[in-house]
């Protein structure tokens, strides 16, 4: 075939499988590579379709491909996506622990007869003999390893299984060309993939690293107070945007999404605790936009392409740059901008290096080098793009990234660094390099604390030389003294600092430095704190805010109360919100509901601030978790699993009506619950058409008024009180 034709036919078959009209990037050389029987290898950014590379060839070719896939959770995914694109569920199966014996039985039947064009496996199911047999008795395209990086333990998913796929491909038929893919490898996981593969001068594919649209920024840290506090924040700016937050811990995922939730963001929690329904339906509501937010350990993510996330944001370091660039490379699929934000602070660092500690010798020195790596990301006063390519192999030079990260947009002050570079250096030769990083940081601002003093430091001639300077600065120099290959940090030695062969160099001919010096992070309190919100009520504005309310109430045709509640009102002639999004910060209001009738209210209360010279809290507060919300969360889930309400409350110890109440400030705060499994159990639709009718009309919330207006013979408080719940829900948020 010419090679005009063959382009032609590849472009037909392209329409008439997939309906894209044209390949991206390299998909076409690539497929034709493997098309021409060679073995090919393919670093490709998540979301640059590195899968179509092996989906179309092998529905082309004659007989099946074998797609090794290291996460049996994403095969049906996998599976469901190609056969999306067919008409027969026959061209794809996956073949792994998780079937049973009938539905082996049918995989098996559609490989023997040709109908299957994709087979995908886990790298267990190549270990069994039997397998491997019945593969050999197969017409076997080419196989295609996917996330080939688990092969290296340079990587950031080391699988040891990964490493002995070749063995088995030899096993089956030596001949089959191999493809592998992946979206994340250094130069070294590069070279490990090829040699453990054994692949045969392989056509190399590197597509660029380069996201352009995505912006980078690494902010302090400081306490979780105060970290929580960023990130509200920060969402602000993106309310009804999706994104992911990553955290190291379970507790933390909870906490936050919490704490979010209280703050009007439509936030959920994920993480590897929880029961396996639970994270798909959270996973399935993230993708269907029913939760914007999801704040999640690492095990969110991978095989969710969700093309809109506008933010994905760091509550703790990565523990490596591939970790974080992967992670990160889920924001902005769609080519849009999107931000990367990651929280950083010395104190996760410790941490990381802590989990290190009891590792075997090799792990150790593998993830020791990538924190240093990732400190040195986040220290970087140069672009972090630059930082993050240079890390994949790649010079990128583009003038200052297009202002698409922190350090290009606002560039960082840099401090001539030799002299304090020097003292360091200085002060950790003179104690015969037996010291951690803490115990010179205390040497050089004199600390007199307790360990100096026990060996007699504070004779030492460096003692105190460096106290112009807090222990946040000297904690940076030593860092950077570290990252520029001048001193060690010996894990093993739990963290002993020695000098390198450069850093007795540089004190023997002490070179120019230039250093971005970061005071804030190792800042551990904080600025201030989240707290409930205090301040005085304006009584004159919250009459005029009534009247406001009556006015909107009118024009939209809904009762006062649905508007804003009372309590709504006094938060805002306390707190003073003179726009939307900080009208989603005042109680019980959520945002849907600050953007339905907040403007009004807001432009009323700027006028009024600017007229009677009112100074407004300068920082606006952000709401924390109140005591019961613990409590909330429960009831939430409970009522999205059907429960009786009666059930929810002997459960807690709640009479019925304190359930109601609960379940209304849930309702308030912005949070739509569907009680209606159970109200359908206790009122006849005729009680129910009564009471919201009357809720439709009614000048008050008032309960009382509803019985006197309604009946009491017909009609008991407590009725009154759960449609109260379900019309607040549906008209109110
Ligand atoms: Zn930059």
């Amino acid at each position: 075939m010419s090679a005009i034709v063959e382009e032609v036919s590849l472009i037909k078959s392209l329409k008439k499988y997939f309906g894209f009209g044209g390949f991206k990037g390299r998909q076409q050389q690539i497929i034709e590579s493997l098309l021409n029987g060679k073995d090919t290898l393919v670093i490709m950014p998540t979301g640059g379709g590195k899968s179509l590379c092996y989906q179309l060839p092998a529905i082309i070719s004659g007989g099946t491909a074998i797609i090794i896939s290291p996460l049996i959770a994403l095969m049906k995914n996998q599976v469901d996506l190609v056969r999306s694109y067919s008409n027969n569920d026959e061209i794809a199966h996956f073949m792994n622990s998780s079937l049973n014996k009938t539905q082996l039985k049918k995989v098996k039947e559609d490989l023997v007869n040709g109908a299957t064009k994709l087979l995908y496996v886990a790298p267990e199911t190549l270990t069994k003999q039997e397998n491997i047999d019945f593969f050999k008795e197969l017409e076997i395209s080419f196989v295609a390893v996917d996330e080939a990086h688990c092969i290296s333990e340079w990587g950031h998913d080391f699988r040891p299984e990964y490493r002995r796929i070749k063995i088995m491909i030899q096993q089956i038929d030596d001949t089959i060309p191999i493809i592998a893919l992946t979206a994340t490898a250094t130069p070294k996981v590069r070279y490990d993939i090829s040699k453990t593969l054994q692949l045969e001068e392989p056509d190399v594919y590197i597509d660029s690293f380069n996201r352009d649209n995505l912006f980078y920024e690494v902010v302090p840290k400081g306490g979780k107070e105060n970290a929580f506090k960023t990130i509200v924040k920060f969402i602000q700016n993106y309310k009804n945007e999706a994104g992911i937050i990553y955290c190291l811990n379970r507790k933390t995922t909870e906490e936050l999404a919490e704490v979010l939730q209280i703050n009007g963001i439509n936030a959920r929690a994920y993480h590897a605790g929880m029961e396996s329904k639970v994270r798909t339906a959270t996973q399935d509501a993230f993708i269907m936009e029913g939760a914007k937010v999801i704040v999640a350990t690492i095990a969110f993510g991978m095989g969710i392409d969700k093309p809109d996330v506008r933010f994905v944001i760091h509550y703790d370091i990565p523990k490596s740059l591939e970790n974080y660039y992967q992670e990160t490379g889920r924001a902005g699929r769609d080519g849009l901008p999107a931000h990367c934000l990651a929280l950083f602070g010395y104190k996760d660092i410790e941490k990381l290096e802590k989990l290190m500690r009891d590792k075997p010798v090799a792990e150790r020195e593998v993830g020791a080098q990538h924190i240093m790596e990732v400190v040195g990301y986040a220290e970087t006063a140069e672009c972090r793009r630059k930082f993050l390519l240079h890390y994949f192999g790649e010079d990128y030079d583009a003038k200052d990234c297009n202002c698409m990260c922190d350090n290009c947009k606002t560039p960082k002050e840099k401090l001539e660094g030799k002299e304090d570079i020097l003292l360091a250096l200085k002060a950790i030769k003179s104690l015969d390099e037996n010291f951690k990083l803490h115990y010179i940081v205390n040497l050089v601002t004199g600390s007199n604390a307790q360990e100096i003093l026990a060996f007699k430091h504070n004779k030492n001639q460096y003692f105190g030389k460096g106290k112009d300077n807090d222990k946040n600065y000297w904690n940076s120099i030593i860092r950077q003294a570290i990252l520029n290959n001048f001193l060690i940090k010996e894990i093993e030695n739990y963290g002993i600092l020695k000098l390198t062969d450069n850093g007795h160099a540089f004190i023997k001919k002490p070179r120019s430095v230039k250093l971005a010096i970061n005071h804030e992070y190792g800042r551990g309190e904080d600025p201030g704190s989240i707290s409930m919100k205090g301040g005085a009520l304006d009584n004159i504005l919250f009459k005029m805010l009534k009247d406001m309310r009556k006015q909107v109430a009118k024009e939209n045709s809904v009762p006062p109360f649905v508007v804003f509640q009372d309590p709504s009102l006094e938060d805002m002639a306390t707190q003073y919100p003179i726009n939307l999004k900080e009208f989603a910060n005042i109680t019980g209001v959520s945002s849907g509901k600050a953007n339905r009738y907040g403007k009004k209210f807001a432009e009323l209360i700027k006028k009024y601030v600017e007229e009677n010279e009112i100074e407004r809290p300068e920082d606006f507060v952000v709401k924390s978790v109140v005591s019961k919300s613990k409590l909330k969360v429960y009831i939430i889930t409970n009522i999205d699993k059907k429960i009786p309400l009666p059930t929810i409350a002997d459960n807690k110890n709640l009479s019925l009506k304190d359930l109601y109440t609960e379940i209304e400030t849930i309702v308030a705060s912005g949070t739509k619950v569907n009680i209606d499994y159970y109200i359908n159990e206790v009122l006849d639709e005729w009680q129910q058409e009564e009471i919201y009718d009357y809720f439709k009309e009614a000048e008050s919330d008032s309960l009382e008024d509803g019985l006197a207006e309604l009946g009491s013979d017909e009609f008991e408080l407590e009725d009154i009180l759960l449609m109260r719940v379900k019309f607040m829900s549906e008209m109110a948020n």
